[in-house]
């Protein structure tokens, strides 16, 4: 067996680039979600007026989220990290943001390699689906999606 090397990379991307989730079995607010895709979208123009406080996914203010997410890896990035490093490093510097706890987490959460959001290899979404949800109908534009890259050991290059 051959020990690949894990090399991840953080990609900022629009929410519309991303993939209607998909088979969401709770909370009851996603449950509901029957909209095909197209009035989905339209959804994520013109989001609630007010913040939902459904359930956990929805009371994030994913912009706040996503947009200190961004901004603190652009930090890393220019203290030199990359990677499961630069994330790490967000999840230290967005302690000094004066954020609340769960704000704080959901930044962590967008960055660090534990409970990343992610894409499958078939383009749907593997990871992150209820946050993606959540982040449509807060008309939220960009976000951060971890991409895992696996390298030969021997070449250094992706399978
Ligand atoms: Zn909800």
């Amino acid at each position: 067996m051959t020990a690949w090397i894990e090399q991840w990379h953080h990609d900022i991307t629009p929410v519309v680039d991303l993939p209607l989730p998909r088979e969401l079995e709770h909370p009851a607010c996603m449950t509901r979600h029957t909209l095909p895709g197209i009035q989905r979208r339209i959804r994520q123009r013109y989001p609630r007026a007010s913040a939902q406080d459904c359930c956990t996914y929805h009371r994030q203010d994913w912009t706040l989220a996503s947009e200190t997410a961004i901004r603190l890896l652009a930090a890393a990035h220019a203290e030199g990290l990359t990677g499961e490093p630069a994330g790490d490093r967000v999840s230290e510097l967005v302690t000094a943001e004066g954020l609340g706890a769960e704000d704080r987490h959901a930044v962590a959460c967008l960055v660090t390699t534990v409970d990343p959001i992610m894409l499958g290899d078939d383009g749907d979404i593997n990871e992150g689906r209820h946050r993606i949800q959540a982040m449509i109908d807060q008309g939220v534009t960009r976000t951060v999606v971890l991409r895992l890259v696996l390298l030969d050991p021997a070449t250094g290059l992706a399978t």
